[in-house]
């Protein structure tokens, strides 16, 4: 599990349908939903 800020609740939460990401900017990231709300969310690891 994956904990990341959520833009829309404005509070961290735990993301669900977690995966890898790598961002344009070559930055690793994962991307998931939001357990509570089913925003997208980010949450940026480092670079890849
Ligand atoms: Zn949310």
């Amino acid at each position: 599990m994956t904990d990341g800020r959520c833009m829309k609740c404005r509070e961290t939460r735990t993301m669900k349908d977690e995966k890898e990401v790598i961002m344009k900017n070559g930055m690793k990231a994962m991307s998931g939903l939001c357990t509570k709300c089913g925003t997208k969310m980010f949450k940026i690891i480092g670079k890849a």
